[in-house]
């Protein structure tokens, strides 16, 4: 039986109108966090560039924080070959590996947004 809201008393439908509501307020929302991830992305690539006389050996590609000698001592990202740091390592426990922050952010955004 097709819904019909005439036949609904003003209480039921205004439930069902705030129910409707509230779904696509919270798509709306969804689609900003999606719309944020480029410009974040952006935001790292900058941060990512390493300047003149900063040795990609000893520092971040995303942070550029020096690595230490025992601890912190990085590791290349299998995506982009760029060392980074512990912080900027996001875990892949599935499949025990890593990506940097910027690969893996690179590749939560649906293509369809580039
Ligand atoms: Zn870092
Ligand atoms: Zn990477």
């Amino acid at each position: 039986m097709p819904l019909d809201l005439n036949q609904l008393t003003e209480a039921e439908r205004d439930a069902i109108l705030s129910v409707i509501k509230r779904d696509e307020d919270l798509k709306q929302k969804d689609g900003d966090r999606v719309r944020q991830v480029p410009s974040e992305i952006k935001q790292l690539r900058l941060k990512g560039v390493l300047k003149d006389g900063q040795d990609s050996e000893t520092t971040c590609a995303r942070c550029r924080e020096k690595f230490g000698f025992f601890s912190n001592k990085g590791a290349i990202c299998p995506n982009c070959s760029h060392k980074v740091c512990d912080k900027c390592q996001v875990r892949d426990t599935e499949k025990h590996s890593f990506l940097c922050i910027l690969c893996s952010k690179q590749k939560s955004v649906p293509l369809l947004l580039y």
